[in-house]
């Protein structure tokens, strides 16, 4: 009796596969594997970019009534994105004035002490310099910054907002974070503008070694810049206002209050009649003092020298 394999066509082609793969190289195989994979990944990512453009476009379409659903705080948020992308180009001019983006190359000391003391080695770094300008950029991009924080926060909860009244699908494949720009007709750049940020770095000769400090520039950043630049123009305004105050006038009738005397030793015209008679700061200029009666007495020379000597120059 014959014995017939059971499903004998299928052993056949099982059979007839497997010479078949004998045959073929490795690599082959390999390859085959390979390129089915790949098909599939971008069939899978086609589809998804596809569906992604059908549920954006659904919600374009739809845009008018997605917009009345959430009506007022979508005007709000329309009108706060429209009043910052008007100041964009000004506030990334300012931040490019300023120099307080970039990578900085620099010695690995610099490095070092950068990351211990950011406002010192940021203002003598970067562009900042203690004049009013500097003070009204840095202003300025401190409110936008702040404004934007906002602005962002806000479209997100709008996100979440216009999220619940759409479709699973659409819910699903649009992209997420551009809802409310699509839906307010809003720029979508605006959620992708990041704090400015200053990296002092330093490379080795060779290349080799790599070491750098990032200061992310958060408004707080700003506002201590801000604090330490007003305080040297504070300074130097002051300074240049006192200086001015003392007049010849002052300095005579100064002279006459003290009747030509020296407040510290004594000696006067009247004992040594060449002798050189000088106006001093009780309180330096440079320690706050001010340019007025209660704060000026007369020295000789040798007695303001002393007390030069001791401090600092005075008039
Ligand atoms: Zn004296």
């Amino acid at each position: 009796m014959k014995i017939i394999p059971p499903c004998g066509n299928d052993s056949k082609l099982i059979d007839g596969m497997i010479i078949i793969l004998r045959h073929m190289d490795r690599k082959i195989i390999v390859l085959t594997l390979f390129i089915s994979v790949a098909a599939v990944t971008i069939l899978i990512l086609g589809l998804k970019i596809l569906f992604t453009k059908i549920a954006n476009n659904y919600i374009k379409r739809n845009r008018d009534s997605l917009f009345k659903d959430v009506e007022e705080r979508a005007t709000k948020n329309k009108n706060d994105g429209i009043k910052l992308l008007k100041n964009i180009s000004v506030y990334t001019e300012y931040i490019e004035e300023l120099g307080i983006n970039q990578e900085y190359e620099c010695s690995s000391s610099i490095v070092a002490n950068a990351s211990n003391n950011h406002i010192k080695y940021l203002i003598k770094y970067s562009n900042i310099d203690s004049s009013e300008y500097c003070l009204e950029c840095i202003d300025f991009c401190i409110c936008f910054m702040n404004a934007l924080k906002k602005f962002q926060a806000n479209m997100k909860n709008l996100q979440v907002r216009i999220s619940r009244r759409l479709p699973w699908f659409v819910r699903i494949f649009a992209t997420k974070e551009a809802i409310p720009y699509m839906v307010c007709g809003v720029d979508y750049k605006l959620a992708e503008i990041e704090n400015p940020e200053f990296s002092f770095l330093y490379v080795s000769p060779a290349g080799r070694s790599k070491r750098s400090c990032d200061i992310e520039i958060t408004p707080n950043i700003l506002k201590n810049i801000q604090a330490e630049i007003s305080k040297k123009i504070e300074r130097s305004g002051h300074s240049k206002l006192q200086r001015n105050a003392m007049t010849n006038d002052l300095r005579e009738a100064i002279k006459k209050r003290d009747n030509y005397t020296c407040c510290i030793c004594g000696n006067s015209i009247y004992k040594e009649p060449n002798l050189l008679l000088e106006v001093d700061h009780i309180i330096p200029i440079s320690k706050g003092g001010k340019t007025e009666a209660n704060n000026l007495q007369t020295l000789c020379w040798r007695c303001n020298r002393k007390k030069f000597t001791k401090s600092e120059p005075s008039t």
